[in-house]
């Protein structure tokens, strides 16, 4: 399969990692809870590759007889980590940058100017033409500083890499 289409679920140990594959528009699902067995089961039924520090899950069947992908994550630090599983697994830095909804894994949609003005700040509106909504928290994104920053280290971490 390739790896474009790649889905992720991403173990407690792991969770500012999920958020950085969102970032890049990989389509990652946290998992905030301690049973194994249910993280296991969601990957196989979402055909999710298992991201985690947790070396007992690297052990169990399905993934010993490659029924189930999983990435054993060596690094610390959530930016080291992504740029571990993109090496690891051929991703693209560049796939779908800020299409994703950094806490709800959704699918941002393009909302225009008008539509957001009283739900952002003044100061926001008078610069950002370009919005994107969640349509699960309602969170409204633009292109502003902290993107800009984002987008700035997503760069250094492409460069490194070659
Ligand atoms: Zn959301």
């Amino acid at each position: 399969m390739p790896s474009k289409l790649m889905k992720f679920i991403a173990d407690n140990n792991v969770g500012k990692l999920a958020k950085w594959l969102r970032i890049i528009g990989y389509d990652t699902l946290f998992f905030d809870e301690t049973d194994d067995g249910k993280l296991i089961k969601i990957a196989v039924k979402e055909d999710r590759t298992i991201l985690t520090r947790d070396t007992q899950i690297m052990v169990r069947r399905l993934v010993t007889n490659g029924r189930l992908k999983a990435v054993l994550i060596k690094h610390d630090n959530p930016k080291a980590q992504l740029q571990e599983v993109v090496t690891k697994l051929d991703l693209d830095y560049h796939r779908k940058p800020f299409s994703l909804c950094l806490e709800c894994n959704q699918p941002l949609m393009p909302r225009s100017k008008e539509e957001v003005r009283s739900l952002v700040p003044p100061y926001v509106f008078e610069t950002q033409n370009h919005y994107m909504e969640c349509p699960v928290c309602h969170r409204i994104y633009w292109q502003g500083t902290h993107w800009q920053r984002m987008s700035k280290e997503l760069e250094e971490l492409a460069r490194e890499e070659k």
